[in-house]
């Protein structure tokens, strides 16, 4: 799908960047988003992947794509953070393999390569420094919000404070110097292997500060007094944030899983901002109780929805099995279940006037930019800082807490759908959807951190 930004490629520059996406969805869509952007702007691209999980060359002819092999056996039978760990451990030497390739074939070839001038790699590779080998700058994407990153990279001072690991008791206290985050809302690192999380941590700001800058999926005027702590901690490392990078391309074409786009033709026939958009992303999963306090809820809700449910969000189900018989038809056909959505083109729909969400980056920023209030179910990592600030600092959503009942679930959606408190916060994210429109423009805060990041590039 070719967009108006596509039409607008700069001439080519004769210079290569080099990136390297983490193979979870959440990561891969902003990485290659970020390829496009920086193809634009008149670079030529080359991605090298895992085999799991890879993205579709074919939506990309105009990039190179390289595969190396990651070591996974049976992914599908392990979480996310044992693949993390597995792939952290068996990719150094597949992917220095394939960097050296790749620069010694710039370098000893003839003048019609472009030349290398720097790996963008996702901050959750641990190992990317060995590009100091080949002496290429690295810059790190940070495919987090500012403000949930600060809260991880936090985790030892955390720990020596002792509001982690979370005791129960304490978890409604607030964390004094993370205001207005409470402990409950420090992020989630939940893994089988405990003793990997704080190394984790430290290899992840240490590659920072090793680093030759930062580049953020987020914008200035909503995350500036975050954005504005880093200069302290990371002195030197220059700063681009130039989000939010799906209003420049995109992630249709980056998707793992083919969209449901009888989704659009659902929503057309639906009226006005009548619809609550329901989904936990690529990875989060939950049981089949909270599955099934979900269903209740949205059908007692009365609302119409549309509900993505991926293979694999239920623990141990195949895909709606643990639905009662006749579930759609109980609830008068005002809802519709999808397997995966076309999520940025339902956010933009005129029908679609809330989001249950688990409180991903890219989801929030997807939301924020469609101007649609939230409910927010965070399940791991960063989604509870990013609930935290959705509905305490930004005031666009209410955050469901606790063990998701559906009673709960109904109540939310009934304030944020039907009652004046949902109209508020619609009218705030409205505001902060302007602020996007006026980022991205000429001059300002993002289109200008653009402009910095590819005279950066060109420098090196
Ligand atoms: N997404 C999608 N279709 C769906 C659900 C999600 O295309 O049905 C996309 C969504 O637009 C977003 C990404 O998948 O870009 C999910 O990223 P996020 O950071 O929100 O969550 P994660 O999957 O990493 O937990």
């Amino acid at each position: 799908m070719e967009t108006k930004q596509e039409s607008r490629i700069s001439p080519r520059n004769g210079r290569r960047v080099i990136l390297f996406p983490l193979p979870f969805q959440g990561h891969i869509n902003p990485m290659l988003q970020l390829g496009s952007i920086l193809y634009s702007k008149g670079f030529s691209i080359t991605i090298i992947h895992t085999k799991f999980n890879s993205p579709n060359s074919c939506n990309y002819p105009h990039f190179d794509f390289h595969s190396i092999s990651d070591g996974l056996t049976d992914p599908s039978a392990e979480d996310s953070t044992t693949i993390l760990i597995t792939l952290n451990a068996k990719c150094m030497v597949p992917f220095r393999n394939c960097l050296a390739k790749l620069v010694s074939n710039t370098n000893n070839n003839n003048a019609q390569e472009d030349s290398v001038a720097c790996l963008i790699t996702d901050f959750l590779w641990q190992f990317t420094h060995v590009a100091d080998e080949f002496k290429l700058p690295t810059i790190i994407l940070q495919t987090h919000s500012v403000s949930g990153y600060l809260c991880i990279a936090a985790y030892p001072f955390l720990r020596d404070k002792g509001y982690v690991p979370i005791q129960d008791p304490q978890s409604e206290s607030p964390v004094i110097e993370y205001p207005p985050l409470r402990v409950k809302d420090i992020p989630k690192l939940e893994t089988r292997y405990p003793e990997y999380n704080y190394p984790l941590v430290s290899a992840i700001v240490n590659n920072i500060k090793a680093s030759s800058g930062m580049i953020w999926n987020t914008f200035e005027e909503l995350e500036q007094a975050a954005l504005s702590t880093l200069p302290e901690e990371y002195f030197g490392i220059p700063v681009f944030p130039i989000g939010p990078f799906h209003k420049y391309f995109p992630a249709s074409s980056s998707s793992l899983l083919s969209q449901d786009q009888s989704s659009i033709s659902w929503l057309d026939k639906q009226a006005p901002k009548s619809v609550i958009y329901v989904s936990f992303g690529s990875v989060a999963a939950i049981n089949e109780t909270e599955f099934l306090e979900i269903a209740w809820g949205l059908a007692n809700s009365r609302v119409p929805f549309l509900w993505v449910v991926r293979p694999g969000l239920v623990d141990g189900v195949e895909w709606l099995e643990a639905l009662p018989r006749g579930y759609l038809e109980m609830a008068d056909g005002r809802g519709y279940i999808v397997q995966w959505a076309p999520q940025q083109q339902v956010l933009a729909h005129p029908a679609v006037g809330g989001f249950l969400t688990h409180s991903g980056w890219n989801s929030t920023l997807e939301s924020i930019c469609e101007g649609v209030p939230m409910i927010c179910q965070p399940c791991l990592a960063d989604q509870m800082v990013n609930a935290r600030y959705v509905s305490h600092v930004w005031r666009v959503g209410l955050h469901l807490e606790g063990k998701l009942e559906k009673k709960e679930i109904e109540t939310a959606i009934r304030r944020l759908m039907v009652e004046a408190e949902g109209q508020e916060m619609r009218e705030r994210i409205t505001c902060l959807k302007k602020n996007v429109d006026a980022c991205l423009r000429q001059g300002g805060s993002s289109h200008q951190a653009l402009g910095r990041l590819v005279d950066h590039i060109l420098s090196f």
